[in-house]
């Protein structure tokens, strides 16, 4: 019943140069796998043994907790990019986004400084609420939305590790370039 990596859903030089193949390299083979393999080592001999990664990421807490739901936010990253697709949203998760930020470009600006003012290792999220409204919020280290309830449809890893192999200090420059690689038919199918 262990915990498996998932392949990326794509090579490892599809989305350059926008996220090198030497960053995807460490990020899915390094990070992204020692956070599965942290996980089922630590849920050996729990209650979270045999639980889905949903059910631990909603209630465990401590290292369980931070490996659980790292696993779930880097697969839902991972999945979320192809650098040929359209740039823009289209259909239903368009008009919502009108909807809430007025217009695709100034909810660009909000997500990105979301993104850049996140203190620290964390990730920037585009959510969906309960009564169908989108959001946008920060969380810390592993947190993600789904514990407070939300539907995450679209995130950014601003962990160093996501970026710095490829950009170093310039956080601002990897999130500017991160919009050229979003898949909106992804992040619709999420809404
Ligand atoms: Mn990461």
């Amino acid at each position: 019943m262990a915990f498996e990596l998932p392949d990326l859903p794509y090579a490892y030089d599809a989305l350059e140069p926008v996220i090198s193949k030497k960053t995807l390299e460490f990020h899915h083979d390094k990070h992204h796998a020692a956070y599965v393999n942290n996980l089922n080592n630590l849920v050996k001999g729990t209650e979270f043994e045999n639980a889905s990664l949903i059910a631990i990421v909603n209630s465990s807490e401590g290292g369980i907790f931070n490996n659980a739901a790292q696993v779930w936010n880097h697969t839902f990253y991972f999945e979320q990019f192809d650098k040929n697709k359209q740039a823009k949203p289209s259909g239903t998760l368009a008009d919502a986004i009108n909807q809430t930020f007025d217009s695709f470009d100034e909810f660009k600006d909000k997500f990105s400084t979301a993104s850049k003012t996140l203190f620290g290792s964390g990730w920037a999220w585009l959510v969906k609420k309960n009564n169908g409204s989108l959001d946008i919020i920060q969380t810390s280290n592993a947190n993600n939305p789904i514990r407070e309830g939300y539907i995450p449809i679209l995130t950014c890893d601003v962990w160093e590790h996501a970026y710095y192999l490829d950009y170093q200090n310039k956080r601002p420059d990897y999130i500017s370039n991160f919009w050229n690689i979003i898949d909106w038919e992804v992040i619709s199918r999420r809404y």
